[in-house]
């Protein structure tokens, strides 16, 4: 599974959607990927905001914008 495979999953994951099998994936791939993991602590604080947030009514394109930001962070690191 490749880095960016796995941005996926960890979106279903904080949306609720992942099975017990997505699950998996992606603690084998933590286990292999330091960066994935450290993002996904990222990731999992920022969904806790924004999610927080969401009740203010954060605009849709900002929720975007953290998310590009993360990609981006993942591109980076692998390169
Ligand atoms: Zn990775």
């Amino acid at each position: 599974m490749t880095c960016c495979e796995l941005l996926d999953l960890i979106c279903d994951y904080t949306d609720g959607y992942s099975g017990p099998e997505a699950i998996r994936d992606l603690e084998d791939h933590f286990k292999v990927c330091s960066s994935c993991a450290a993002l996904f602590n990222t990731y999992k604080k920022t969904s806790h905001i924004c999610r927080k947030l969401s009740k203010i009514n954060i605009p849709e394109e900002v929720q975007n914008r953290v998310h590009i930001f993360l990609k981006d962070s993942i591109n980076k690191s692998n390169t």
